[in-house]
């Protein structure tokens, strides 16, 4: 760290000020964590050197043996932690992953598939016109129910049956709810299509046993490493054994070139702590954090999405409050609160603008907050949102609050 900062002192000043932002302000992005010190290491480590195209024992390059070692570990450790029968751990991240995984899956350009529609939560990946998915696929969208805000199962066999499509993609970037995995497979079945769960956002609490696993119904199981599982950034691919070739080919050659092995060695280091007793409790009380936000939040008035969550988020409605999800996003951040703004199903505004905000507790859950943190957290933003006169004054109450929660702690001083 001396060598950087006497050498580029602009980006450690960079890095320097990005520290004490995730220090000082409270961490609420649904996508984002916190790694551990170890996760970091491996990232910084000398594997970023290596070049490694291939798999283990398999290399276009001389010198891999060590690299080896490492992305073993990654896919083992991968495989037990989620029970399947095969991973590939290279995919640059989780876009990345679900283009492989759509290939893999024998998905031809023109071919029909059937995703979350992306006003109801649905991700770029599942078929946005500016998107590769959308651009190269007949996409057919299901959604939510605006009665309850939850997903029609009736509805997705419905549009199943009549649309056809080669796949079906269950997993959403907005979607608070517990998915049915076991209806999407006989959907899947009953059609004819192949079945890819994105689990990117809750693949943490599937690791730490809160939450379902897709693994034992889909096809294909793609996630991101650094959301709930609280790893490196980058992206990962679970599959059946039947898929297991055509995954690997997918990633590489077909879309990728050589591995990031560092990422893959800071996922393997990820990994083993997922298998620890602690992340299961860590995994618990993240979702129990989201319900208690959400629960606070519904006492100070706010509509909260399909009631509440079964995740480590939650999506709030601010009509009642006469503000836009943009506008909220923007006055949190002046009190030192990041979240987003978020469309909500049947929102009346443009997707830039929203009417919601989505609210994540992975990482304040990993710097040691709790329920009673929540009604804390649910009162600084209410206050915020209400009064703009009040974001001075909860920009220091979160200060206070966090500095009780520090990310990454500095060492004790010496004496
Ligand atoms: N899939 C879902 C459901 C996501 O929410 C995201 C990102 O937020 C991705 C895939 C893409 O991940 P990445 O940003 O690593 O490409």
């Amino acid at each position: 760290w001396a060598q950087l900062e006497a050498q580029d002192p602009e980006i450690a000043a960079a890095i320097t000020s990005e520290l004490n932002r995730q220090r000082t302000h409270l961490q609420l992005i649904a996508s984002e964590n916190l790694t551990s010190p170890a996760v970091l290491a491996a990232q910084g480590s000398v594997l970023t050197n290596k070049y490694a195209e291939g798999y283990p024992g398999k290399r276009y390059y001389g010198g891999c043996e060590f690299v080896d070692v490492a992305e073993s570990l990654a896919i083992e450790r991968a495989k037990e932690l989620f029970g399947a029968e095969h991973a590939n751990v290279q995919p640059h991240a989780g876009a990345q992953a679900n283009m492989a995984a759509i290939f893999a899956l024998g998905v031809q350009h023109g071919d029909t598939v059937l995703a979350m529609s992306l006003p109801h939560g649905g991700h770029l990946t599942h078929g946005s016109k500016v998107n590769f998915s959308g651009k190269w696929f007949d996409i057919a969208a299901y959604g939510v129910r605006e009665s309850d805000q939850i997903i029609d199962m009736d509805e997705v066999r419905a549009i199943a049956l009549e649309r056809r499509p080669k796949l079906i993609i269950a997993g959403a970037t907005a979607y608070p709810r517990h998915w049915d995995f076991a209806g999407f497979r006989a959907i899947a079945d009953e059609v004819g299509a192949v079945l890819m769960v994105d689990a990117a956002h809750f693949a943490g609490l599937v690791a730490g046993g809160a939450h379902p696993s897709p693994v034992p119904h889909a096809d294909v199981t793609t996630f991101t490493n650094h959301k709930t599982l609280r790893g490196p950034r980058g992206g990962t691919i679970l599959s059946t054994e039947a898929h297991a070739k055509a995954v690997d080919k997918a990633v590489f050659p077909m879309m990728q070139g050589g591995p990031l092995e560092h990422v893959v060695a800071a996922k393997a280091v990820s990994f083993k702590e997922a298998m620890q007793p602690s992340f299961a409790e860590y995994a618990a009380n993240v979702v129990a954090n989201a319900r208690a936000l959400a629960a606070a939040l519904e006492d100070h008035g706010v509509r909260i999405v399909s009631g509440g969550t079964d995740i480590h988020y939650l999506l709030a409605d601010l009509q009642s409050l006469d503000i836009t999800g943009a506008d909220a996003e923007a006055r949190c951040d002046a009190a030192g609160i990041t979240l987003n703004k978020n469309a909500i199903p049947f929102d009346p505004r443009p997707p830039m603008v929203a009417s919601g905000i989505r609210v994540g507790t992975a990482a304040a859950t990993t710097v040691g907050m709790g329920t009673e943190e929540m009604g804390r957290i649910a009162s600084f933003i209410v206050r915020v949102l209400k009064d703009e006169g009040e974001v001075d004054t909860v920009r220091k109450e979160v200060a206070e609050l966090s500095a009780n929660f520090p990310a990454y702690p500095e060492p004790a001083a010496q004496a």
